[in-house]
């Protein structure tokens, strides 16, 4: 049997009494939100807390609403309640698609988007989701509270810019009118980890390109971001050709690493695959061309395991 070491175990009450419990049991304290992610690391012993912030009474973070132009989620939103949100599903389809294929519902009733995003984890969904709808995380702390772009979020495997004594609270994306998102992830079996993955968020003008935002993960892309190919697509046509050629810079400017999940060609043909996947289905999704589009994708040209994910939502 897996147990962790001992550690001490404290119920935050509010967001200030968790920093100030954060504040007292210094850089050996860690939060636990919905554990599935630190619980199996102190089981195996990679993670030696000397005491532990429940912060699961923090009912106040749990939210996902509009803030002026911003879609607001709470760090304790469970990925249950993101794929439930309507208002979600309205402005950013994207986080829909990714909540669908991320683990299975045990794991989505309890485990948080703060969580999900603090663990960092090199193949985490929704950090590729929020790198490609341009999105902003709130930290407080003892000194007061900062705002950082997902994009300078992560700042190695495993590791963030929230500093000890410091707690996620707040994930905000700027909602703008005429666009449309998606992401596409292949795994190797229903609610697995992905072995790639890749998040749109696209405004087109007429035929052309406003903007985009593309994500991905499980392929070593810094900051789950792939910038040569948005400034690639900013301004031309949304055709194929560009996308397709969009989806061959993301490919050649990530860094997957061979495990067993897939060798580095197989993983950079699909972050290359999924990101021009991705761009259709958001340009389809922003001309309002949705059903029609995602039909005529599955039955040509989606292999077995995208169409088996979608069963699983
Ligand atoms: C079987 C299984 C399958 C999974 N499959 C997938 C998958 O396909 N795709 C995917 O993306 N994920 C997957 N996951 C990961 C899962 O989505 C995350 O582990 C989980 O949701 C992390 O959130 P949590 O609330 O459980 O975090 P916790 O385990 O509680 O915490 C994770 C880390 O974040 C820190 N933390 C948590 N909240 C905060 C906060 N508000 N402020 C500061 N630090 C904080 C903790 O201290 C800890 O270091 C899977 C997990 C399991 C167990």
């Amino acid at each position: 049997m897996q147990v962790p070491a001992h550690f001490e175990y404290e119920r935050a009450t509010c967001v200030d009494h968790a920093i100030a419990l954060l504040a007292r049991w210094g850089s050996e304290a860690r939060v636990v939100a919905g554990g599935h992610s630190l619980i199996p690391m102190m089981k195996l012993r990679l993670a030696r807390p000397e005491a532990l912030i429940d912060i699961n009474d923090l009912t106040d973070l749990s939210y996902v609403r509009l803030d002026g132009d911003h879609l607001v989620i709470g760090a304790m939103t469970r990925h249950a309640d993101l794929l439930a949100s309507a208002l979600v599903g309205e402005h950013y389809p994207i986080f829909h698609d990714a909540e669908r294929v991320i683990a299975d519902p045990i794991v989505r009733n309890r485990g948080t988007v703060g969580g999900s995003l603090c663990q960092a984890d090199p193949s985490e969904d929704l950090s590729a989701a929020f790198a490609a709808v341009d999105a902003s995380v709130v930290i407080r702390g003892p000194d007061g509270t900062r705002t950082v772009p997902v994009r300078e979020f992560h700042v190695g495997p495993y590791e963030t810019v929230v500093a000890p004594g410091e707690l996620l609270t707040e994930i905000r994306v700027p909602v703008r009118p005429g666009g449309g998102s998606a992401y596409q992830k292949v795994e190797r079996r229903v609610g697995d980890w992905a072995v790639a993955a890749a998040g749109v968020a696209i405004w087109l003008d007429g035929d052309t390109v406003a903007d985009v935002g593309i994500g991905l993960t499980a392929v070593g892309a810094p900051h789950f971001h792939a910038p040569e190919a948005e400034r690639a697509l900013r301004g031309v046509v949304a055709s194929a050709e560009n996308f397709a050629e969009a989806g061959r810079l993301a490919a050649e400017n990530c860094r997957p690493s061979a495990d067993q999940r897939g060798p580095v060609d197989y993983k950079r043909h699909l972050a290359g695959e999924l990101t021009t996947r991705a761009l259709h289905r958001a340009a389809a999704r922003a001309r309002g061309l949705e059903g029609r589009v995602s039909t005529r994708r599955r039955s040509e040209a989606e292999p077995r395991s995208l169409r088996t994910q979608r069963k699983e939502g």
